[in-house]
């Protein structure tokens, strides 16, 4: 049977775009289907303007530690709708040169809410369109849970957008978002207070890591309240907002901020008509090549709930393009081994495994720890320490895992995340000759491993 695509995707963010272009590319005819923002979440509520946020928030930093060096400035003052509005202006620039990508690359683009109808149709704006290959890469939605008052709670969505910077906020959470909006809201000046139902913010992140962010946090006067979640939000005579928490404390705020995690975005999509299945996180699940239940439906990205990071979508995007339309160049993304960062400030860059995971996984490990005053600091008042840590195979030697908390961490860790996956020894690392001086080099002179 002849279809009018070979490829119809659904959703140009960065999973998307990555797969409608290769495989435009390798000759496909292919067609693309974005409901709201070229680019997706990374371009428009995601990496991009929350790391335009991060910079803005470490000015205040930086102003404060330049006197040590000389400097003095006049009283800083900051505008946020000047931030938000040049944000908007790069987004939108962002925008354009997404569209221009597909388009040039000879990608039809369909602007409008995609449905599948059949596993071989999608109809949008009132039309349908057959195609040999259906991708499902819808990405996800901020999660708020459903207690009472949640409708005055904002997510991520809203956090980019709003008027005016909150005098007060409350951020629930700790995960990635949580960690890194907190840090936006308190370096802007906001009073920051952060909410988390656990015992230590970061599960899943090496334990020296987590500890010593909890500690930088903590100097830097954040407000990090453990083992706290809210049970109710009310709206007060003022416009302010109280929440309620499970231990019967209260708190007010000006804004409350979750950060809770995300949902596969299947809203009206359509899977009814197909024969998709959903995993027991309702995620779309797919095989080890992308392919869902339903043969000619694949999905990538935040959608399957694997490792929800663009980088990765990006990967899983090329392998969907390779394997349809290039099967002799195909290879399966490798999950081993992701870099990934944390944009708190400080900033965590973590790679491998974590002193945890090693052990658990049968490794005798020894581990390797530093601690010290960056050098930028030595000038000022400021008492900032940063943490570098290596996980080491105490058999075979090799580096299983590198850990960072400071200044650029995500920076450094990707270039040890080509050692780790080249297989790296710590002998390797001690014979590298280190940049003098950075930071970076101390993570090839750590001689002596943590209680040696
Ligand atoms: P998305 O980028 O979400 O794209 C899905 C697209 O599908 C969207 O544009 C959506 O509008 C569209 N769509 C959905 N349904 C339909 C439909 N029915 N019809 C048509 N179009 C539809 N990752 C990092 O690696 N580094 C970071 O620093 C980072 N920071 C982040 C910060 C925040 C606040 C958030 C929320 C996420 C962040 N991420 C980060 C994660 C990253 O954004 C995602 O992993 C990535 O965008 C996933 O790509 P995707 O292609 O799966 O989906
Ligand atoms: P995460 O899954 O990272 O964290 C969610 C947090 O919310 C966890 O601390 C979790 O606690 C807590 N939580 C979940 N449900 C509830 C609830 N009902 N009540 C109270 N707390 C709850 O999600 P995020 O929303 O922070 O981010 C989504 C994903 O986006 C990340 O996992 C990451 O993959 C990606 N991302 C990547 C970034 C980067 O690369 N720098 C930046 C931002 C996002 P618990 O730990 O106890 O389960």
């Amino acid at each position: 049977m002849a279809y009018d695509f070979d490829l119809y995707v659904i959703g140009a963010g960065s999973g998307g775009v990555r797969a409608a272009r290769f495989a435009a590319g390798f000759g496909a005819k292919v067609a693309v289907a974005e409901s709201r923002y070229l680019g997706g979440t990374c371009v428009n509520v995601g990496c991009v303007p929350k790391k335009l946020l991060v910079y803005g928030a470490h000015f205040a930093e930086d102003f404060e530690q330049s006197s040590g060096f000389g400097w003095s400035l006049a009283e800083a003052k900051f505008d946020w709708a000047t931030l938000i509005a040049n944000k908007d202006r790069e987004i939108s620039r962002l925008n354009g040169i997404y569209h221009n990508l597909l388009v040039n690359s000879g990608v039809t683009l369909h602007e409008g809410h995609a449905k599948i109808v059949d596993p071989h149709t999608v109809e949008i704006n009132g039309e349908r369109h057959t195609a040999k290959n259906i991708l499902i890469a819808t990405g996800g939605w901020p999660q708020i849970p459903e207690i009472p008052g949640h409708e005055h709670a904002i997510s991520s969505n809203q956090a980019f957008f709003l008027k005016e910077l909150p005098k007060r906020v409350l951020v629930v959470g700790g995960g990635y978002i949580a960690v890194e909006f907190a840090g936006i809201f308190h370096g802007l000046g906001a009073k920051t207070t952060l909410l988390y139902r656990g015992d230590l913010f970061l599960r899943g992140f090496d334990g020296a890591v987590r500890k010593h962010l909890h500690e930088e946090l903590t100097k830097r006067g954040m407000d990090l309240q453990f083992n706290a979640d809210i049970a109710r939000i009310d709206k007060q005579a003022d416009g302010s907002l109280k929440a309620t928490l499970k231990d019967g404390r209260e708190l007010e705020a000006d804004c409350i901020f979750y950060a809770t995690g995300r949902r596969p975005m299947l809203d009206n999509l359509g899977l009814e008509n197909t024969g998709v299945k959903l995993d027991k996180k309702g995620f779309v699940e797919v095989d080890e090549q992308y392919q869902t239940a339903d043969p000619s439906i694949l999905a990538l990205g935040d959608v399957i709930g694997r490792v929800q990071l663009t980088p990765v979508a990006l990967a899983e995007g090329m392998a969907v393009a390779r394997r349809l339309f290039k099967p002799e160049q195909y290879r399966p993304v490798d999950y081993k081994m992701i870099p990934t960062a944390v944009f708190s400030l400080p900033n965590i860059g973590t790679v491998g495994l974590t002193e945890e995971e090693a052990l658990e996984a049968g490794h005798e490990v020894v581990s390797y720890e530093s601690r010290f005053r960056p050098m930028k600091l030595t000038l000022t008042e400021c008492q900032e320490r940063t943490l570098m840590k290596l996980v080491v195979d105490a058999k075979s030697n090799k580096v299983l895992g590198c850990h960072m908390v400071g200044p650029d961490a995500g920076e450094i860790v990707q270039g040890l995340a080509i050692a780790l996956k080249a297989g790296a020894t710590k002998r390797d690392f001690d014979e590298t000759i280190g940049v003098h001086p950075t930071a970076a080099e101390e993570f090839v002179t750590m001689r002596t491993p943590v209680g040696g």
